[in-house]
């Protein structure tokens, strides 16, 4: 027969069960009421241990502590575990190992469940040293034979990543139950030891003991660590003869392995094959998908996602935007904000990041800066992100303006803060400041340069023409320049005009056997713009038997929902005649306005009005004219360029944006330029 805990007739059945069965907390108060009221003296230890423990859970820690002091009876080690539990089911850790040392005073003997409980308490809150102490206590009390309390020392030794201890521990067992071997399997698993937690797995199976989900879970996370698809082929094997594969959780650490070991063929298939798949799972392929550049097919399965009835979250757009933002696709980055709008979807901090990283990439500022404005708590990843954003398109007293404002926030700027901070002086030129920002990097905030920081210094001395300042931080540099770094001087040798320097750093460059085709182009222009035929010829000829070729350029425009791409001398396109016309009579009008063609780019040594005529089908131009024919008036041309845009397309398009009255931005493999009235936000500096 069930009994009401709120029926008056029988107050005196009132039993420890009726009070785990208070399913809320305001019948729990109803039960202790009628236990109050009954005819008894005061309720039985066992009772008031039930309701310690229940007022804990439902987080009325007052009501739990309370009747702890009304119990009537001495306390015995049951209760006082009930009250060690309340405290640590409400997250204090310390006021749990306080109850305990109360309870030790008032001699009573602390018992196997007690030092679980205060494991817990230890691993909680990272206290190693109380949970070596209490260590000493289990052995005093002849406990550490206990399974159930070794296992709660492996445990609080793995949490706390006192490793050796913990396997100390776990070796001086007598007998192990599958819990102790879990607790070290996923112990090493968690500790970031994956070929570790792969041997635990082997033991436990020689030892013939029986691997549960929670096993099968570490060992899959294990392999995934270990980016060890061999590894993982055979755990999945295992997991199929044993019947695992329908379980939800262990299918998706499977997709998850797959997909961190780069085998997408393979995950793809095991999510075509999962019976059930949840948020988690799809979450995990349309990460794998976006992270491999796949950001169409992790958009379609984001679309599918919802067919299927589910609801993306945070992690859904995580997963997805910081891949729109790295391949700069607007469109798509607009999809997904609207998206959230449209389902007001929960705007945290991470998916905020995120979007906003997406707005400053692909070239919109002010939507970025409106998205880092409405963040309530701004980590520095976010102040970061939006310096590099400000940096990368030629806003460099913003991207200055807002690291000031960052610190005057008490925000520590980090190592990446810091590359955001010396790029956006590189981008800007400003010297002084570059320098100053570094010796601060250095000597204010400790961080050690990395190879980074030192490519934004070169690249900042360089492409100022301070070429021997240059060379001298090289040479003084604790670490082995780059490629990055000599590419750097290259460019400013480029610039400068300076064939020296640029064939010394050209030498660098291919000691350290750079194949990028980019730096033969650099230094055959340095020899083109000085004259030297002879060496532009070799240089040719050297890429030609390495099998090297200058890429081949392209620019492209996004109009509506297509990309069109142009590669230079494009005759392709449907609408070529239309798109040569105008950009013949945009060249026209700049001519009236001061254009001349800079033909030293030009690697030919062939006349210069051939030299012109190359210029003018260069792809950037061809990408304007068209943005010129399909997008209105008043609307920016957004066009992207495979390679470092070339002088003649910079000074062309400068004007174009002044002659029609038209703003400009390209983003080229350098940085962003948004041209407006005449004027680029790279001050020509690129
Ligand atoms: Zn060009
Ligand atoms: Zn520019």
């Amino acid at each position: 027969m069930a009994i009401s805990c709120t029926d008056p007739t029988l107050p005196s059945l009132i039993s420890s069960q009726t009070v785990d069965s208070c399913r809320s907390l305001s019948t729990l108060k109803q039960t202790h009421a009628q236990i109050l009221k009954s005819p008894a003296p005061s309720p039985d230890l066992s009772l008031t241990t039930k309701l310690v423990a229940s007022y804990g859970r439902f987080g009325d820690l007052g009501s739990s502590i309370s009747a702890f002091n009304r119990c009537g009876r001495a306390p015995d080690a049951f209760l006082f575990n009930s009250l060690i539990q309340a405290h640590i089911f409400n997250s204090l850790f310390g006021s749990a190992l306080r109850i305990y040392v109360r309870m030790v005073e008032d001699g009573i003997v602390p018992n196997r469940f007690t030092f679980p409980l205060l494991f817990k308490a230890c691993s909680s809150s990272f206290m190693i040293s109380s949970g070596v102490q209490l260590h000493g206590h289990v052995v005093k009390s002849g406990l550490e034979s206990n399974p159930f309390v070794a296992v709660g020392l492996v445990d609080m030794y793995m949490k706390n990543g006192a490793i050796g201890s913990a396997r100390m521990v776990f070796d001086g067992m007598a007998e192990r139950d599958v819990v102790a071997w879990n607790a070290l399997l996923t112990g090493y698993s968690q500790n970031g030891m994956p070929a570790e937690a792969l041997g635990v797995y082997n033991g436990m199976r020689e030892a013939g003991v029986d691997v549960d989900f929670v096993a099968v879970a570490s060992v899959i996370a294990a392999c995934s660590q270990l980016r060890s698809i061999h590894q993982g082929k055979w755990v999945h094997s295992w997991v199929v003869k044993n019947g695992f594969e329908a379980d939800v959780v262990v299918a998706t650490a499977l997709l998850d392995m797959y997909a961190s070991s780069g085998g997408l063929d393979l995950a793809i298939q095991l999510f075509e094959e999962m019976v059930i798949r949840d948020l988690i799972a799809w979450n995990c392929l349309i990460a794998c998908c976006a992270q491999n550049g796949m950001i169409e097919d992790a958009f379609k399965l984001f679309v599918e996602m919802q067919w299927s009835g589910l609801k993306p979250n945070g992690s859904s757009l995580a997963g997805i935007l910081p891949a729109v933002g790295r391949f700069g696709a607007l469109h798509l980055g607009k999809s997904c904000h609207g998206f959230i709008v449209r389902n007001s979807l929960e705007l945290d901090e991470f998916v905020v990041t995120a979007l906003m990283d997406v707005y400053a990439k692909s070239g919109d500022l002010i939507v970025a800066r409106r998205l880092f404005n409405i963040m309530r708590n701004k980590s520095v990843v976010a102040w970061s992100s939006m310096i590099a954003g400000y940096g990368t398109h030629g806003c460099g007293d913003e991207a200055l303006a807002l690291f000031e404002k960052m610190q005057a926030n008490n925000i520590k700027p980090n190592y990446i803060t810091y590359i955001g901070v010396l790029s956006a002086c590189a981008h800007g030129g400003f010297i002084d400041k570059g320098r100053d920002y570094f010796h601060r990097m250095v000597h204010n905030h400790g961080i050690l340069p990395r190879v980074q920081h030192y490519t934004c210094m070169v690249d900042l001395f360089s492409r100022a023409g301070l070429l021997d300042e240059a060379m001298d931080l090289i040479d003084a540099m604790p670490i082995e320049p780059s490629a990055g770094i000599w590419g750097a001087l290259l460019g400013g040798c480029r610039k400068h005009g300076h064939v020296g320097l640029g064939k010394y750093a050209a030498e660098r460059l291919f000691e350290l056997n750079s194949s990028d085709p980019g730096f033969y182009v650099l230094l055959s222009n340095i020899y083109a713009a000085a004259g030297m035929w002879a060496d532009v010829r070799r240089v040719r000829s050297s890429m030609r038997e390495r099998g090297l070729w200058k890429p081949a350029g392209w620019s492209s425009i996004e109009i509506g929902s297509k990309v069109h791409c142009f590669i230079s001398g494009d005759m392709a396109h449907p609408d070529t005649n239309e798109i040569y016309k105008k950009l013949e009579e945009v060249m026209e009008e700049i001519g009236k306005a001061g254009y001349v063609p800079v033909t030293k780019v030009v690697l030919h040594d062939v006349e210069d009005d051939v030299k012109e005529n190359v210029l003018k089908c260069h792809s950037e131009k061809l990408a304007i004219a068209y943005g010129l024919i399909r997008t209105s008036v008043g609307q920016p041309i957004r066009i992207m360029k495979s390679l470092r845009t070339c002088e003649d397309c910079h000074v062309a398009a400068k004007l174009i944006s002044k002659v029609v009255c038209r703003e400009i931005v390209l983003r080229d493999a350098v940085r962003f330029h948004h041209i407006k009235d005449g004027v680029c936000t790279c001050g020509d500096y690129w």
